[in-house]
């Protein structure tokens, strides 16, 4: 089969990009979702608080995978769910691994195996759009030691076993985190009838809003642990106790209960983007991105939780739209793929052999984590939404960031760091970045 533009992860992010990119006028945009329903996470999120920035209204969860759905469906979107995309075939696939080495582009060259109860089919597409989001780390990724008991999940798990299945979980709650997720676990336990006997955090401090942390105090009566590691969990069928840790004296006491939700901690779901040799950010651990939020591999982009994880489902789904301009744009040859930009009519840049311009990296240094976008396009240096996303790994109360190119200050900005909560960047100095420069540097004096 062919299409123009095949998109993996069916969530706020693919779902927006497929209907931006059906309103461009690209026929035949398919959109691939391993789960029985298109929707990505918000079908399990029953609470409000979707749709702001994108939609400009309030709502649940739910509703709000539903209205994509609809708008999906009414754009002409094809959308296949019970599919999920397994890899790239060696043949039929154009895949670069590096930007040196990358092919000319030719459209329909990237052909991706579907897999579903119907079988295994290739599809050859002019373009891809890598949208699947990212999963919180669980306990074994976590190495917390102990025994495997049941009654141990992430926030995800929760929320699919609580909204999707209906099911009731009775007895005692430690939740680990204590971030926006963290919350809103508290929330999916409350009502699944358990009871929540803390929320805990080796941070010093919660990394969620005042708000969320004074209503779990005063309303439910849960409090937030904060310098408290999980140091094990015990039980034998079931959990009986977490053991935590005092990371200020390091006592370790044990803590009776019956349910154990890891919380936050997300990691990029990268396997597809690893597996078709695009570059992976050592900071975001997703495919490495430059403002068209194209990948290193020509005609593959990439959207939403996968280059942030984790952002709100309004930030996804305006990444998911800012690709699809940009993939329709190097669909109709007007802009050359990432690591490979030709200089039309232009000499070719100091430092830049055989008239190719690469984007321009942009680099953090600590405490920051992560930006997203990680590079800036020479061809289109405006970030999705004019903005860039940063994490740091430690708290600071008035910050001031600053960024440059070559020892250059390009802008600098204050920001409140909190561990996990993001930081948004005003992007408009990367019009300024040097194409022929050095990395750009983000740094917090
Ligand atoms: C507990 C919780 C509460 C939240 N509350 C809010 C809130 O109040 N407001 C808000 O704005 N956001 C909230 N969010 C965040 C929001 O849900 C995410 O930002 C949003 O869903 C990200 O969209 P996405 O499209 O990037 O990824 P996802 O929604 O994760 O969608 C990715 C999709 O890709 C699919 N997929 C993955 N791999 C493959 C493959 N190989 N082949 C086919 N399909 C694949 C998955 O099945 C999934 O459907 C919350 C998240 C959680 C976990």
């Amino acid at each position: 089969m062919n299409v123009d533009v095949l998109v993996a992860g069916a969530g706020p992010a693919g779902l927006a990009a497929a209907i931006e990119l059906r309103k461009l006028g690209v026929a035949d945009v398919v959109v691939v979702d391993r789960e029985h329903q298109a929707g990505g996470i918000p079908r399990h999120c029953a609470h409000s608080g979707y749709g702001i920035r994108d939609l400009h209204r309030l709502m649940t969860g739910p509703a709000y995978a539903q209205h994509y759905r609809g708008a999906a469906s009414a754009a002409g979107v094809t959308l296949r769910t019970g599919t999920t995309l397994t890899g790239w075939p060696a043949t039929g696939c154009e895949l670069a691994t590096d930007a040196g080495a990358a092919p000319a582009r030719q459209a329909g060259t990237i052909t991706a195996t579907l897999t579903s109860p119907a079988g295994v089919e290739n599809v050859h597409a002019g373009a891809v759009l890598l949208a699947t989001g990212c999963r919180e780390r669980p306990r074994a990724a976590r190495l917390v030691p102990g025994s495997r008991p049941a009654g141990v999940m992430t926030t995800g798990e929760l929320q699919q076993r609580v909204y999707l299945h209906g099911q009731r979980l009775a007895g005692r709650a430690v939740i680990v985190g204590a971030e926006h997720v963290s919350f809103s676990a508290m929330l999916t336990l409350l009502h699944a009838g358990a009871e929540v006997t803390a929320l805990v955090t080796d941070q010093p401090w919660h990394q969620s809003f005042a708000a969320f942390r004074l209503a779990a105090r005063l309303r439910w009566r849960v409090p937030v642990w904060t310098g408290t590691a999980v140091a094990g969990i015990a039980g034998r069928d079931g959990v009986s106790a977490v053991l935590l840790r005092d990371d200020r004296d390091g006592s370790v006491r044990s803590v009776p209960c019956e349910l154990v939700v890891f919380t936050g901690d997300w990691i990029p779901d990268h396997e597809l983007a690893r597996l078709a040799g695009a570059a992976l950010d050592p900071g975001t651990r997703g495919p490495a991105v430059d403002t068209t939020l194209s990948t290193s591999v020509p005609g593959m982009f990439a959207a939403g939780n996968l280059i942030h994880a984790a952002e709100t489902a309004d930030v996804a789904a305006l990444s998911g739209r800012h690709a699809a301009a940009h993939v329709a744009a190097y669909l109709a040859g007007q802009a050359a793929p990432a690591g490979q930009v030709a200089l039309a009519g232009q000499a070719a840049p100091a430092g830049q052999a055989g008239g190719r311009c690469v984007p321009v990296p942009v680099m953090v240094a600590g405490p920051l984590r992560w930006i997203s976008p990680n590079a800036i396009s020479p061809v289109s240096p405006q970030p999705p939404g004019g903005r860039f996303v940063l994490r740091s790994a430690a708290f600071a109360g008035r910050a001031r960031l600053q960024v440059r190119q070559d020892g250059r200050l390009l802008t600098s900005a204050h920001a409140r760091l909190v561990p996990g909560r993001s930081i948004r960047l005003d992007g408009r100095w990367a019009r300024h970045v040097d194409p022929a420069g050095g990395a750009v540097q983000v740094a917090v004096l």
